[in-house]
C-alpha cells in the first residue's frame, strides 16, 4: 500500500434540503480493503456513486490516480460496481453477463475466453457457465455480479451492500471469500456496510459516517479500542457508558469519581480537574464477582481488592461461549458484562438478585469528554 488511488477532497453533495455529504475528504489507498460504515441515510452510497459517476458532486472533486474525474462519465472510470441487486442480465447465460462489458469494449474472441474463463474460476464458477441467472442460488448470482466486475481489471471495486441479500451463513462465506479474492487481485476495494461485524471482517480501514460526515477513519481495531466519540463507540458494538468527574492528573492518567467510586484512569487524552468524562467499557473488558462468594472465600476477595463497583444482578443471558450479565450498579446505572465461562465455572453462576463487585482490567477504559 502506498499511494493514494481515489481521492475525495472536500466533497458536498445536497438534495434539497438535505445534504448527503458534507465537506467529505478522504484518501483510498492502493490495494486497501476500504468500509464505509454508517447506518442508512448517512451518506454511504452517495459516496459511492460520485466516485463511480453515477452522480456529480455540488463542491469538490474526486481524483482517481491523481486524475480530476469532473465530466469523466462512469463508463469511463477505471472502476466497476457491484450492486446490492446483482443487476445481472436474466436473458444471457453467466458466460455472456461476464463477458459483456469486454464485448461492448470490442474485445477478440480469445481474449474474451481467456478473461472471462479466468474471472469464473476466481468466483468458482467454472461449471457454472451456460447456466441462465435464473437457475442460480443468491450467492451464485452474487458471484456472476462480482466476476463481472473484476473481468476488465479495474484500478477500484465499489460494492454497494452486496451481500445485504443473503441468508446469515452465506453471507459470512461470502465475506470470506471477498476477502480473499481482493487479496489475490490486490485491486482496491470500496464497500458500503451498515453492518459492523462485515466491516470489521473484511477491511483494512473502515470510515464511521454520521449525517454526510466521517466521525472517524482507522482500522477495525484503532475503531473498536479507541472510539474516537460517543457515536462511534456506540455504532460498533456494545458499550457500557459510565459517567466521571476527573477528580487529580496523576502520572499516565487521572484519579476520578466514576458512577460515585474514586478509580484511575488510564489515558493520554488532556482532562482539566473537576470535568465530566464518559468512560467507556465494552461488555467483555467487566470482571465480576458474586458477593457471596467473596465472603466465603477470602482468596478471592484478596484478588479483589481493587473492586470498583458494586451492585445487584438484573437479568443473564446464555450466549454460547459467553454468558451475558445486566446489573444495576448500587447508584442506579444499568451495565452489561459479559463473561467468559472458565473453570472456575462456580464463580461464574450469576442468578438475578445477586450482588455483585464489578471491576475491569486497568487501562481498558476510554476516556471521553463529556458529550451533552
Ligand atoms: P442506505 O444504507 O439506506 O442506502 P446511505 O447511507 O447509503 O443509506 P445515501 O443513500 O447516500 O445514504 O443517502 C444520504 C441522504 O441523501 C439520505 O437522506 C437520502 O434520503 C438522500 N438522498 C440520496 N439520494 C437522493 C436522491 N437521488 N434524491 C434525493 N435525496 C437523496
Amino acid at each position: 500500500m502506498s499511494h493514494s488511488v481515489v481521492d475525495l477532497i472536500g466533497v458536498t453533495k445536497v438534495f434539497g434540503a438535505e445534504t448527503a455529504l458534507a465537506d467529505i475528504t478522504l484518501s483510498i489507498k492502493d490495494g486497501e480493503f476500504l468500509t464505509l460504515l454508517g447506518p442508512s441515510g448517512c451518506g454511504k452510497t452517495t459516496a459511492l456513486r460520485i466516485i463511480a459517476g453515477f452522480e456529480p458532486c455540488d463542491q469538490g472533486e474526486i481524483r482517481i490516480d491523481g486524475r480530476p474525474m469532473a465530466g469523466i462519465p462512469p463508463e469511463s472510470r477505471p472502476v466497476n460496481t457491484v450492486f446490492q441487486s446483482y443487476a445481472l442480465f436474466p436473458h444471457m447465460n453467466v458466460f455472456e453477463n461476464v463477458a459483456y462489458g469486454l464485448r461492448i469494449a470490442g474485445a477478440g474472441k480469445t481474449e474474451i475466453e481467456r478473461k472471462v474463463a479466468d474471472a469464473l474460476k476466481l468466483v468458482r464458477l467454472t461449471d457454472m457457465s451456460d447456466r441462465m441467472p435464473a437457475r442460480l442460488s443468491g450467492g451464485q448470482q452474487q458471484r456472476v455480479a462480482i466476476a463481472r466486475a473484476i473481468v476488465n481489471n479495474p484500478r477500484v471495486l465499489l460494492l454497494d451492500e452486496p451481500l445485504s441479500a443473503l441468508d446469515h451463513r452465506l453471507r459470512k462465506q461470502m465475506q470470506k471469500e471477498l476477502k480473499e479474492l481482493q487479496r489475490t487481485l490486490g485491486i482496491t476495494f470500496v464497500l458500503v456496510t451498515h453492518d459492523q461485524e462485515e466491516a470489521f471482517t473484511m477491511s483494512d480501514r473502515v470510515v464511521v459516517m454520521n449525517h454526510g460526515r466521517i466521525e472517524q477513519a482507522g482500522t477495525p481495531r484503532e475503531i473498536y479500542e479507541e472510539p474516537a466519540n460517543l457515536y462511534v463507540a456506540r455504532f460498533v458494538g456494545d458499550i457500557n457508558v459510565l459517567d466521571g468527574v476527573i477528580a487529580e492528573a496523576g502520572s499516565g492518567g487521572y484519579r476520578a469519581t466514576v458512577e460515585g467510586v474514586t478509580v484511575f484512569l488510564k489515558t493520554a487524552r488532556p482532562f482539566a480537574v473537576g470535568e465530566s468524562v464518559h468512560v467507556m467499557l465494552r461488555p467483555e473488558d467487566f470482571r465480576v464477582e458474586v458477593m457471596r462468594d467473596l465472603q466465603d472465600y477470602p482468596e478471592l476477595a484478596e484478588k479483589f481488592s481493587k473492586v470498583l463497583l458494586t451492585g445487584t444482578v438484573d437479568r443473564t443471558f446464555y450466549k454460547g461461549a459467553t454468558y451475558d450479565v445486566e446489573i444495576s450498579l448500587d447508584d442506579g446505572k444499568h451495565i452489561l458484562a459479559s463473561q467468559f465461562f472458565d473453570e472456575d465455572a462456580e464463580t461464574l453462576y450469576f442468578h438475578p438478585g445477586d450482588r455483585v463487585a464489578v471491576g475491569w482490567f486497568e487501562g481498558w477504559e476510554v476516556v471521553l469528554p463529556h458529550e451533552g
